[in-house]
């Protein structure tokens, strides 16, 4: 059995035993503290501890709770954004009906050679943003805005989800050796 050195924790009044073999690790303090071993010779200027108990290595359940920390972080980040992104992205409503162009445009028909008369029709909708029926572009106005409303309640949604789970993961910090 090698000696153990005493390491203070700035956090506590606990010192942790340490061996020379731990020099450059990082171990847990008993009050979750993170510390560094110092180096062999930094070590060597530490009191002897008594106890003769290995201290605990940094736990790899943390350095995987730490990924999964940082990998809620990232997906709270990017569904944020992506939520943002939508939230500037609301569907427009279609333009109403100009009444008024539409009997100008009646008017032009009437005199117009009845050739001409399928395609000018076809432009006037076109300007007016109709497809074919009024009624078509408010129904897809309304199933749009119910998928918008849907894709901006799941974004938001996992953000919020990523973001407690790191708030728990956070929280979830070993404390105790
Ligand atoms: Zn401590």
């Amino acid at each position: 059995m090698s000696q153990k050195f005493a390491l203070p924790c700035p956090a506590c009044d606990d010192a942790t035993a340490v061996s020379a073999a731990q020099a450059g690790e990082t171990i847990v303090c008993s009050c979750g503290q993170e510390l560094t071993v110092p180096t062999l010779r930094k070590l060597q200027t530490l009191p002897f501890s008594a106890s003769s108990e290995p201290a605990e290595t940094r736990q790899p359940a943390w350095q995987l709770r730490h990924a999964a920390l940082s990998a809620a972080l990232c997906l709270a980040a990017v569904a944020g954004g992506i939520g943002g992104y939508l939230f500037t992205q609301r569907p427009v409503p279609p333009a109403k009906l100009d009444r008024q162009l539409l009997a100008q445009a009646a008017q032009q028909l009437e005199t117009m050679p009845l050739e001409h008369t399928w395609h000018f029709w076809q432009h006037v909708l076109h300007r007016e943003g109709l497809q074919a029926v009024p009624t078509m572009s408010e129904v897809a106005y309304v199933q749009a805005l119910r998928a918008w409303r849907v894709q901006l309640g799941l974004a938001w949604g996992l953000a919020g989800l990523a973001t407690a789970t790191a708030g728990c993961l956070w929280l979830g910090k070993p404390r105790s050796a």
